[in-house]
């Protein structure tokens, strides 16, 4: 007999608890483990090319550490994966548990088709060191506020690393190939993919976690670890992340096991709270406070491409073009500005960032927004609305992180960068700004106050 170990989000040997029972399930029977990716065509779809490219390369490394056996078929789950059961004559199929709306329905259709044909699906583990569902209050209630998440996480603790696999044999089955993805070719330079590549980078990282607190906030000085990408592709796990923090106490290591129980908290409100994918928690703002279609459009156009007039703003946006990726901080200011000096719903900015980010994640991407939004449970509140100069001016003290992104203001030096509207002679190239960030404020606040007043 076979067993299957079925890779979602978790494309990695290494600390897999699904692919230890696999092995151990295998073994029993002298049997051999199928290593399956399905190209689920209905994710497939939906995905932007930047993550559909990185999750090409994340494949190949996971095969070429499997000897080439990586076994990739595309189609429905719950039709692909009880045909490979037959073709293995496996009797398990081992995963990591889903907690996403759509991978929970997906687990549960598969299930019964796998059921239907006789073989078990198995969860074992799943993409977080706590569980979503797990910490509950003292009254068996979710967390709504994120620090008393924060405490009863700590105090629940999660396992050790789970370790490698014992020696087994991969069996070989054919493959589908991936389907032509539609690349224009302006797309982001992507980071080496894989399970290695994560951990020498995380490696790399931790001689720097102690400066974490410090200087996590500047964006340009690159401080923080981009480890979100492999998270979210499961290159690694966040309980090897918290493993290896031990080994440097210290306020660094502090903050940043802070930042992931952030992670573990927003995959918990999903959890609880599905419908947080597309709708605000909490709604803010009466209906007809935000732009027209006719001036959305332009604006988000003008937005996406870090074409506004605002330095900070499009130093970010055009980081996220060219890395796929975007500093934690400057998220927070961009989708601020789009929500509140733009007057564009999250939603839209959320489908952008998920259509062009590589660490895209349906938890902490929506749940974020919510946060900037101030539609979310615990979120910064509405009325807190980011400057777009002054946060640039706080945490891009020399202007260096603007220069890099925006060649076209690469000749003015220090913080001027951050306002060349002051500047007698405009820079070429550079627009002017498409909204008055002061007016457009009030214009927010006064919809607030209309909402709060009923
Ligand atoms: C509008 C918006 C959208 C976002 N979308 C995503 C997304 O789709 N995917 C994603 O992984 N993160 C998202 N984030 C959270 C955060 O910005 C990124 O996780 C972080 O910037 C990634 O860089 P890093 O790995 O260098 O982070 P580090 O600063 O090194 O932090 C370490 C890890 O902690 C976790 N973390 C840090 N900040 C947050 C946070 N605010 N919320 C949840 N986890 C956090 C991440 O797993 C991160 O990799 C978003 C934030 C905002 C404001």
């Amino acid at each position: 007999m076979t067993s299957i170990q079925w890779f979602r989000r978790d494309l990695r040997l290494d600390d897999n608890p699904a692919l230890l029972h696999a092995v151990r399930d295998a073994a029993a029977t002298d049997g051999g483990v199928v290593g399956l990716f399905v190209l689920d065509d209905s994710l497939w779809g939906r995905s932007g090319t930047p993550r559909l490219r990185y999750l090409q390369h994340s494949l190949d490394a996971l095969s070429e550490q499997m000897g080439g056996r990586l076994v990739v078929r595309r189609g429905s789950p719950a039709e692909v994966v009880p045909t490979v059961a037959r073709e293995a004559c496996a009797a398990t199929v081992h995963v990591a548990e889903s907690f996403e709306p759509y991978g929970r329905h997906r687990d549960a259709e598969t299930s019964l088709a796998l059921e239907r044909a006789g073989v078990e699906l198995r969860t074992t583990g799943s993409s977080y060191a706590v569980s979503p569902g797990r910490v509950l209050s003292r009254s068996g209630t979710p967390y709504r506020v994120f620090t008393p998440f924060r405490t009863a996480w700590l105090d629940h603790g999660w396992r050790a690393p789970a370790g490698s696999p014992a020696d087994h044999t991969w069996i070989d089955l054919p493959s589908d190939s991936l389907p032509p993805i539609d690349d224009p070719g302006d797309g982001p330079v992507l980071p080496e993919a894989g399970e290695r590549a994560a951990r020498t980078r995380w490696r790399e990282y931790l001689d720097a976690v102690a400066r974490y607190d410090d200087d996590r906030d500047r964006p340009d000085l690159d401080a923080t670890s981009h480890v979100s990408i492999a998270l979210k592709w499961g290159e690694v796990h966040p309980r090897t992340l918290l493993s290896d923090l031990r080994s440097v106490p210290g306020a660094g290591a502090d903050s940043f096991r802070s930042e992931l129980a952030w992670r573990e908290f927003h995959a918990d409100v999903l959890f609880h709270s599905p419908s947080a994918a597309t709708t605000s928690l909490r709604p803010v703002l009466p209906d007809d406070s935000w732009a027209p279609d006719e001036l959305a459009a332009p604006m988000l156009h003008a937005w996406a491409a870090g074409r506004t007039g605002y330095p900070y703003i499009d130093a970010g946006m055009r980081q996220l073009l060219h890395e796929g990726w975007m500093h934690g901080r400057t998220r927070m200011a961009v989708a601020s500005f789009l929500v509140k000096d733009l007057h564009v719903p999250w939603q839209r900015g959320a489908a952008h960032f998920m259509d062009r980010l590589l660490d895209a994640d349906v938890a902490q991407n929506q749940l974020n927004w919510q946060w900037v939004a101030g539609t979310g449970l615990d979120a910064s509140p509405y009325f807190r609305i980011f400057n777009p100069v002054l946060q640039g001016k706080k945490f891009d003290p020399d202007g260096a992180y603007v220069r890099r992104w925006v060649p076209e203001l690469r000749d003015i030096t220090g913080q001027a960068v951050h306002e060349p509207w002051r500047r007698a002679q405009p820079p070429t190239g550079y627009p002017a700004r498409i909204v008055d960030h002061a007016a457009e404020r009030k214009v927010s606040l006064d919809a607030y106050d209309r909402a709060r007043r009923g």
